[in-house]
């Protein structure tokens, strides 16, 4: 089943949500933005709770806007579980089948078959009381998968759980959506959970989507500065535009030249914003290389090891960089560096948004 929201509209007194997204068959897509940004409310139009102002939303080309919640054949899964505490795990699950008037003896065999999908096959009988929050989550997700819904919608569902858990319970979120292949609905504000999980990420911005796209397209192509800096850690650079030669610019900035792949609309004279990934910098042993474009020269502020790779923080003039280095050994504060990034790591971005 495919999703597609089509300007799809709702306003609150400070908030306006204005949303297209296309979710395809067996897709998950995430919903990614800082907090208030409408990801919930997106999420709860979907769902049904939420009356929009305005726009369709289709499930495999149907308008379901006309149907309640519970006709609607979408599967949830909250951040707080919102488990049943008076039912045991087993009940839990069947729970919606209960409400769909199956028979107990086919509910509890489908609920059992869930149990050995999210691996708690020995925990039908347990108090909800009695399992940790990793294992209520995937109690929360096989009840919601009971039903077989047409798409599921998951909305931050291990925002409650420690970091170590996190990882390990987004890996099984991933392998249970590609085994059923049910097309997914995901939302968060790690940015690190949206590149492990999705298919594509959508990164929303004050109720619109700036970006859609594969993670990969987000970390290395972002269209704007939010999504450049939003997604993984990012470097800026403000300058303009000095010329333009098959297909490079040369990029003109307080701390020299830098040239970078011309993005479409670029002219002479334009101001952009230079942005390049930590990991992409270079350390240069020489400083004979520098002003031949591509070299920043700085003064390490910083440097902390943090196992594989070494950050350096870099001051130069009124900018600060951050630089993941591999095999890098530790350099003392005050230490005067140049680092490249090579063009074609460099993106040129609007000076604003
Ligand atoms: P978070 O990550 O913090 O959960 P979110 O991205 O899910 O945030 P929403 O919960 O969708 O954000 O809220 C988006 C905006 O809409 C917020 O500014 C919120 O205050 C506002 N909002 C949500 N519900 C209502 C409501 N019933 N009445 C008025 N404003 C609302």
């Amino acid at each position: 089943m495919s999703l597609r929201l089509k300007d799809v509209v709702k306003e609150y007194p400070d908030f306006k949500l204005k949303i297209d997204l296309q979710v395809n068959k067996g897709e998950l897509v995430t919903i990614l933005g800082p907090s208030g940004c409408g990801k919930t409310t997106t999420l709860r139009v979907i769902a049904g709770f939420i009356t929009p102002d305005n726009g369709n939303i289709f499930v495999s080309g149907r308008g379901i806007n006309h149907l309640p919640p519970h006709k609607r054949q979408i599967g949830i899964v909250f951040q707080d579980y919102a488990l049943f505490p008076n039912l045991n795990v087993l009940d839990n699950i069947a729970f919606g089948l209960k409400m769909h008037g199956v028979k107990r003896i086919l509910r509890e065999a489908k609920a059992r078959k869930l149990l050995k999908l999210v691996h708690l096959t020995e925990y039908g009988g347990r108090k909800i009381s009695q399992l940790s929050g990793g294992e209520q989550q995937r109690v929360a997700l096989a009840r919601a998968l009971a039903t077989e819904p047409r798409l599921l919608l998951l909305d931050e569902p291990l925002s409650a759980l420690d970091a170590k858990l996190r990882k390990g319970l987004r890996n099984e979120i991933r392998r249970i959506q590609r085994e059923l292949a049910i097309t997914t609905l995901y939302i968060t504000h790690d940015q690190e959970e949206a590149l492990a999980l999705s298919d594509r990420i959508a990164v929303m911005r004050n109720g619109k989507i700036e970006q859609a796209g594969r993670p990969q397209e987000i970390y290395n192509e972002p269209v704007n500065l939010f999504v450049a800096g939003f997604v993984g850690q990012a470097n800026f650079l403000k300058g303009t535009i000095r010329s333009i030669e098959q297909g490079y610019a040369l990029f003109n900035t307080a701390l020299g030249d830098i040239r970078a792949p011309a993005p479409r609309g670029c002219y002479p004279g334009r101001e952009m914003n230079l942005f390049f990934r930590p990991e992409n910098c270079t350390i240069k042993s020489s400083t004979a290389a520098e002003n031949k474009g591509n070299y920043i020269q700085g003064v390490v502020a910083g440097c902390e090891y943090l196992g594989e790779i070494m950050q350096l923080e870099v001051v130069s003039r009124d900018s600060r960089f951050i630089l993941r280095l591999r095999g890098c050994p530790a350099i003392a504060d005050g230490n005067r560096i140049v680092f490249s990034i090579k063009a074609e790591n460099c993106r040129l971005l609007p000076a604003t948004g």
